[in-house]
């Protein structure tokens, strides 16, 4: 893939650098996750994309005996008919494929490579034929190209009895790209913004009615309708945005690729589960200190809009 509003692809394919964990490291994190949640965890496989680790699959087969959801964020490209079985026979409780337009030039586009769009129909299609426990839902980016798209992509999949949800993400800085400020102003990227202010918000409205449950099935939209609110005021005043009450993410739990147990990427590490079991690095003592940064991070993140969105007192609405 050539996604251009995230350049992880540029890191993943660096595969050599790595030194990723052995498959018993992997599954004795994920045991060390179920026993300290008593199995209560979604356990979510993302990428770039995860079908591309061939140790992804018996992954998937462990956090479900371990009694957790697993989730797979997925392009969707890789898979083929024995896949889908395979993964519908792991126990994969949802799917959540990328489909970021209506059209396939637009989807195409965003994702940097002609056929995406196919793909994801394929996709669904194998899903829905070799895996039909496996719940699909659509995780969708809002951004300056497809944003006249998005009420008919939301009512196309309510409509298309397939898909289970569909989710929306605003475009934020670019993932794994060196940080830029005002990166939405610079030649490579600020064709991303949505730049027409009334169409912006007469679409962000227009989603939140659906999110309300006006027209489609409420809950069809995961976003919380306030969440549309947000995503006006944040592409209306990107700098200005602030969220109330500081960060929230104190308790995601990020694995990297290389084993490392991050909560914030733009925090140090808490520790490698190489070398820790996961229960010793999540209690730690440099577990202590990453929370108290980012207890007081005065960073105007960006991912405050999307991620672990908590509703609408914690944010300055305009
Ligand atoms: S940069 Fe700061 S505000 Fe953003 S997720 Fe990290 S700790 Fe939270």
């Amino acid at each position: 893939m050539g996604c251009r509003m995230c350049r992880k692809w540029e890191y993943d394919i660096q595969e050599k650098a790595w030194g990723a964990p052995s498959l018993s490291q992997w599954e004795s994190a994920i045991t060390g996750l179920g026993e300290m949640t008593q199995g209560r965890l979604q356990v979510n496989f993302a990428g770039g994309e995860p079908l591309c680790r061939e140790e992804t699959l018996p992954l998937i087969v462990h956090t479900a005996n371990c009694g957790m959801d697993a989730q797979l964020a997925t392009n969707g490209l890789l898979l083929n008919e024995d896949k889908a079985r395979e993964l519908g026979r792991a126990g994969l409780k949802n799917a959540t494929i990328s489909l970021d337009g209506a059209r396939s030039r637009t989807h195409d586009f965003l994702r940097g490579r002609p056929g995406s769009f196919e793909g994801v129909m394929r996709a669904i299609d194998l899903l829905t034929r070799f895996a039909p426990d496996t719940e699909i839902d659509l995780n969708t980016l809002i951004c300056g190209i497809n944003l006249e798209e998005l009420p008919g992509l939301v009512r196309w999949a309510a409509n298309d009895g397939r898909i289970n949800a569909v989710g929306f993400q605003a475009v934020t800085h670019p993932f794994s790209a060196p940080l830029l400020e005002r990166w939405y102003e610079s030649p490579r990227y600020s064709f991303l913004w949505p730049r027409d202010e009334p169409r912006m918000e007469a679409i962000l409205d227009e989603l939140r009615e659906l999110a309300k449950g006006n027209g489609i099935r409420l809950g069809f939209i995961k976003n919380p309708p306030v969440q549309f609110k947000v995503y006006k005021r944040y592409f209306r005043q990107p700098e200005e945005f602030v969220k109330r009450d500081g960060c929230h993410l104190m308790d995601a739990l990020n694995i990297t690729p290389e084993g490392e147990v991050r909560i914030c990427f733009e925090q140090p590490a808490l520790g490698n589960i190489k070398e820790k079991k996961i229960e010793e690095i999540w209690f730690s003592e440099q577990a202590l200190k990453v929370r108290e940064a980012i207890s007081v991070c005065q960073r105007n993140c960006q991912a405050m809009v999307n991620c672990n969105f908590d509703g609408e007192k914690e944010y300055e609405l305009g």
